[in-house]
């Protein structure tokens, strides 16, 4: 063989295929970027027994060949290119020993397309503790490639299958997946025309959602006109192709199953889950979870909240006490310090939400979840997987939006992800607060409710249908030609492990504060800035009119500051632009004053009650939410002589905040997991435009 064996890891996520990489390669590797994409690309060198070097490719993870994402697309793209001078020698399919059946989708799969493979059974060592057990003398045989069982973590199997990389050669075996006639007509005609040597291969070029990248302009050109001659579109086949290939999957597992997981746990599980997927009991006690979780999300964040909140006003006190005035210190202790302690606060809410979502997911629950929730969020376009992310969204959207990887179907993953911010996350919590206080009367009702709680949960409501509401809408204007199937395997019951439910913790708490807190961080000195500085003329002349005023009235010196900062803020740059929106609000009952908390609150929404604070000229004192409420409740609107924040207004507000997409990271998030603008961009596009047409429509109709 000439040059360097090159062999690529392929295979579901977390089947481990980096943990053999690196068995594989130890230090000796290198990550680069795949040519034009931002998809990493880690090759690695591995030094075989007969001296000889093979460069080793760890690819990022995929289900089949059909992608769903750049990354499989890339991934794709780079198995089906057997011109390239990258092309590997031998494909090792990683698969999990405990999970097969997807592994053995996307094996079936690179065979057919002719690569040479070596099946890695990984997780040997998971599969005997659940007492799995495989005769793999008769999986070879049956799949026509060589399977080496692995532990990954250990480094068990890695000789043997570098031993088997030396002499792997193209499968005889027939395809599994037996091309239609019409379909092999096609095929054959590209064939003839390109030089394409094999038929899997072929097709697969005429079915990928986007036509390859590699081919030439001539071969593009052939596949377009193909494609339209035999009216081809993606998709078309795969319902037949997937049915096929588990159809073949099953068989072989079947035959080559030893040892089943034992029995005895199946029973426990089987009464657990006659109760659990009840076709009512399942939804009640799904139900009463879910209560269970709101609730300790808001009675037990409370406390450490309030830490929070007082440390980072001490802090911030302690700043401005003990640091040399000027700019700086003001920017640290009027802007970044409470910005920073706007997001911490939120810790404990996410950190209890996902404890709560681990230790289900851990139990086996989560699963018999997203069974019993499929039926009914397929009606929304959405898939049974979608619950967690709804979930998650009530404390953040953004570990929300994260955990939709998990769904497989990119059409429900992509909604999933565009009506998730709806859900009303717990940065909107400050704002409903305070607006609820100042409109919604202290009031019981029917004896035992209480009325600004049931508005609260109202809110909360109204995200929740405006989330599954739009979620039906796309599903109508979404065109996709891929089939979803929800391939569930029910996992055992059995008690989370403990320092799982911790790393989850940590990931997804730590997510939120890095990702929203690069965006608050700097949007708290951007605004900061704004509004303190202006024309300076401006700026003086307000300063003197506060002087004049206080002298007047006698106020004290911190009074007097206060007056000055309220009368300077109508002058800064903010003020300004807040009186250039002032025109686009109005009709929603909203003055210069709150178009600016407004604007810096699309950035994120927590910002607004620290935005009404300073204008309000409350500085960073107090976060006292009495003395906020009070001004806003003193606050005169001068065209009518009555309060700003009547019941009109304040609903307006609640209405904007509830539907609005105001959250920057959000959107990054969104931009980073569908890779184009356009999703995000469609995101804040619609949502905003739901939110000023409900804001206008409740104002119009109560003022
Ligand atoms: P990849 O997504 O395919 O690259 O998978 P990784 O190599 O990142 O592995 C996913 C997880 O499975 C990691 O936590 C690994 O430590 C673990 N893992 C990998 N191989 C094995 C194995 O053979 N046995 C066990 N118990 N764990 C493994
Ligand atoms: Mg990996």
């Amino acid at each position: 063989m000439a040059g360097k064996l090159k062999v690529a890891l392929v295979g579901n996520p977390n089947s481990g295929k980096t943990s053999l990489f690196n068995q594989l390669t130890g230090l000796n590797q290198q990550t680069a970027n795949f040519p034009g994409v931002t998809v990493e690309r880690h090759t690695g060198f591995c030094k075989m027994s007969d001296g000889s070097i093979a460069e080793i490719t760890d690819l990022p993870g995929m289900y089949s060949l059909y992608p769903r994402s750049l990354d499989e697309r890339i991934v794709a793209e780079f198995l089906l290119n057997h011109r390239s001078k990258d092309c590997p020698d031998v494909v090792v399919v990683v698969a999990d020993a405990t999970n097969l059946k997807r592994g053995l989708l996307l094996l079936t799969q690179i065979v057919d397309i002719g690569l040479p493979v070596v099946l890695a059974l990984n997780m040997m060592d998971q599969a005997a503790k659940a007492g799995i057990n495989y005769d793999l003398h008769k999986m070879q045989q049956l799949l026509g490639v060589r399977v080496i069982p692995t532990n990954a973590r250990t480094g068990y199997g890695v000789d043997t299958l570098k031993q088997a990389l030396l002499q792997t050669h193209t499968a005889t075996q027939q395809p599994v997946y037996a091309l239609d006639n019409d379909v092999l007509a096609v095929v054959k005609e590209l064939r003839e025309k390109t030089g394409v040597d094999n038929d899997y291969e072929a097709y697969q070029l005429l079915e990928q959602p986007v036509i390859p990248s590699f081919l030439s302009d001539d071969e593009k050109e052939i596949v377009q006109s193909l494609k339209k001659k035999y009216n081809l579109f993606p998709g078309k086949y795969h319902g037949a192709e997937t049915i096929q290939r588990y159809g073949f999957i099953q068989d072989l597992l079947d035959q080559v199953t030893i040892r089943k997981a034992d029995e005895e746990w199946k029973r426990y599980t089987f009464r657990l889950d006659r109760i659990l997927t009840h076709r009512i009991y399942g939804y009640v006690i799904f139900l009463f979870i879910l209560l269970l979780i709101f609730q300790s999300i808001f009675s037990w964040a409370t406390l450490p909240m309030d830490w929070i909140d007082t440390l980072f006003a001490s802090l911030s006190n302690y700043l401005s006490n003990n640091l040399p005035e000027g700019p700086l210190t003001k920017l640290l202790a009027d802007g970044i310090v409470p910005g920073i302690g706007g997001i911490v606060m939120f810790v404990p809410q996410i950190a209890i939400l996902f404890a709560f979502i681990s230790i289900l997911e851990e139990s086996g629950y989560m699963a018999r979840v997203v069974f019993i929730m499929d039926k009914i969020m397929r009606k929304f376009g959405l898939n049974g997987r979608s619950v967690v992310p709804l979930m998650s969204g009530v404390a953040c959207a953004i570990p929300a939006i994260l955990s939709t990887r998990m769904i497989d179907n990119w059409k429900e993953r992509l909604i999933t992800i565009l009506v998730t911010p709806f859900m009303s996350c717990s940065a909107r919590i400050p704002v409903f607060t305070i607006l609820i206080a100042l409109i919604i009367p202290e009031e019981t009702v029917l004896g035992v409710f209480n009325l600004q709680g049931l508005t609260l949960m109202g809110l909360y409501l109204l995200g929740f249908f405006a989330a599954i509401g739009s979620a039906w809408v796309l599903k109508k204007l979404l065109r996709s030609a891929e089939r979803s199937y929800l391939l569930l395997e029910l996992p055992p019951y059995r008690m989370p492990r403990w320092n799982n439910v911790g790393i989850t913790i940590f990931d997804k708490t730590r997510s939120f504060v890095v990702e929203a807190g690069k965006i608050i961080l700097a949007i708290s000195i951007v605004l900061w800035v704004l509004s303190s500085y202006g024309p300076s003329s401006q700026m003086k002349e307000a300063e003197m009119r506060a002087r004049g005023e206080a002298a007047e009235l006698q106020l004290a010196e911190d009074e007097l500051q206060d007056k000055i900062a309220a009368y300077q803020l109508e002058q800064s740059y903010a003020g300004k632009i807040g009186k250039a929106i002032e025109p686009i609000i109005k009709p929603l009952g909203y003055d210069w004053k709150i178009g600016i908390a407004l604007l810096t609150s699309f950035a994120a929404r927590e910002v607004f009650v620290g935005t009404m604070a300073t204008i309000y000229s409350i500085g960073s004192r107090a976060d006292d939410e009495n003395t906020i409420k009070s001004r806003m409740q003193q606050e005169i609107n001068p065209d009518t002589g009555g309060p700003r924040f009547t019941f009109a207004t304040g609903l307006s507000l609640l209405l904007f905040y509830t539907f609005a997409m105001q959250c920057m990271s959000t959107l990054a998030v969104v931009y980073r997991e569908t890779q184009s603008w356009k999703w995000p961009l469609l995101q804040l596009v619609f949502m905003s435009a739901l939110a000023y047409v409900s804001a206008l429509v409740a104002y119009q109709y109560f003022a």
